[in-house]
């Protein structure tokens, strides 16, 4: 008669398949009240505060499991939301979630127009995708028309920097940004602005922009960014109905008491440098790049966009 007895190895595994089950059934069976166990970790912010707490004795395997499953989830998540450790985390103390299903995704409500300063969009389009670079638009236009899509539109683009027009301090994330195959120094092709006019249709009728919220970079960013060019065609957009634009200066007189400062502030220029405010302004709307003293006329000019920046603009953006 021979007595069975088993070999070490396999009353090791015997003896940890039994501990681990013993672990998990006092895992699912935790009470309420302690923290890091079983149902509590179905809660995003007790999931968190376990993360930070100290192991609890007698469960270090399970715990170590959960934490690098929670980790290998938040890695994955944070690859799917770009920058997304730029960002500090919303307030999770005191705060309860009551979702609510009426919401869509945020639009843009500018469209900020570029210059690639470069010869040919070949390099222009290496730069804007080279993580390294850290710049972006939404979409770059050839000169021959062809039109390149780089980020979606409902996502944030880096194309602005550091931006304002009229109170707005992130254009970045309002606006959808277009460069243009374009040195800076040069006429800007008929096929680029048909497609760029079709572009600028397209997104009007999707997004409700207002024709006012138009821009250059130049008009966002004065005194650091010059495109586009004293040779973009504004005239021709604004008789396509996009951009701001007076089309009878002199029949708008300016009051005697008009301040230039107040009417570009009013048009929607940053006025923390007013000589570069009124340098953009002067590109933009007479295609200059000098720095001249104000005349009347630039004067009647400006009135007359701040007066039509006032009216409400076509189409109006829904609620
Ligand atoms: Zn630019």
């Amino acid at each position: 008669m021979t007595t069975h007895r088993p070999a070490p190895r396999a009353e090791f595994l015997r003896k940890r398949f039994v501990a681990l089950r013993a672990e998990r059934a006092t895992f699912f069976s935790a009470p309420k009240n302690q923290p890091c166990l079983g149902r509590q970790l179905s809660r995003p912010t007790r999931l968190f505060r376990c993360l930070k707490s100290a192991p609890p004795a007698g469960l270090p395997r399970f715990r170590l499991a959960v934490r690098l499953l929670l980790a290998v989830f938040g890695a994955l998540a944070c690859l799917a939301l770009a920058s997304c450790g730029d960002l500090p985390a919303p307030p999770a103390e005191r705060t309860v979630w009551v979702p609510s299903p009426n919401y869509n995704a945020r639009r843009p409500n500018f469209v900020i127009l570029h210059d690639t300063t470069n010869s040919e969009a070949g390099p222009a389009l290496r730069t804007l995708t080279d993580p390294a670079r850290e710049v972006s638009a939404h979409y770059l236009i050839g000169r021959d028309g062809t039109l390149y899509r780089l980020v979606d539109e409902e996502k944030r683009a880096w194309h602005a920097g550091a931006s304002y027009w009229g109170g707005n301090t992130d254009l970045n994330s309002a606006s959808v940004g277009i460069e243009l195959d374009n040195t800076g120094s040069e006429p800007y092709p008929d096929a680029q602005i048909v497609r760029l006019l079709d572009l600028l249709k397209n997104l009007q009728e999707r997004y409700r922009i207002p024709a006012h919220n138009v821009l250059g970079h130049g008009d966002v960013a004065p005194g650091r960014k010059v495109d586009p060019s004293r040779h973009f065609p504004w005239q021709r957009l604004a008789e396509a109905g996009f951009g701001l634009w007076c089309h009878d200066p002199a029949g708008t007189p300016v009051p005697l008491l008009a301040d230039p400062q107040l009417a570009l502030q009013a048009i929607g220029y940053d006025m923390a440098d007013p000589v570069a405010a009124r340098a953009a302004f002067r590109r933009h709307f007479l295609a200059l790049d000098d720095a001249a003293e104000s005349s009347v006329a630039e004067q009647e000019l400006m009135h007359c966009l701040a007066l039509e920046k006032r009216r409400k603009p076509t189409p109006w953006p829904a609620p």
